[in-house]
């Protein structure tokens, strides 16, 4: 749930993990902390990557944090039709890869750097 300006709203984030997450390959801007954060505020939180979905689960089986999906690019649509939110975000670092692929499931698009500036990151994680 989103708490700031009074607003209640769900909120859904899908992170590409290579170059958007410090875990990837190669290693992006957003800590894991951000999708932990998230997660204990009540967004819904996954991972959206070319990875193979068992790494995907693996990795965050090792950062102690439970997905609520962890899918390949081509499933986001499946995504957003498995899980009720106001909000659906993407978060990626390839123009084609994620910020396409997001438009075509619906899904707004940020680059990792716009995620930190967002208000309810400043909300949630400021504190
Ligand atoms: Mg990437």
């Amino acid at each position: 749930m989103e708490r700031y300006a009074g607003l209640r709203r769900t909120i859904l984030i899908s992170f590409d993990i290579d170059g958007t997450l410090e875990e990837g390959d190669p290693p992006g801007i957003l800590a894991i902390d951000f999708v932990r954060e998230a997660q204990k505020d009540g967004f819904v939180v996954g991972s959206c990557s070319d990875r193979p979905i068992s790494a995907q689960r693996a990795m965050w089986e090792r950062h102690g944090i439970e997905v609520d999906f962890a899918v390949s690019k081509h499933m986001l649509a499946e995504v957003k039709s498995q899980f009720s939110a106001d909000v659906y975000y993407h978060i990626g670092d390839r123009e084609d890869l994620d910020k396409r692929v997001a438009e075509q499931a619906g899904f707004a698009f940020l680059w990792p750097h716009e995620a930190l500036a967002k208000p309810w990151h400043k909300a949630s994680f400021r504190r």
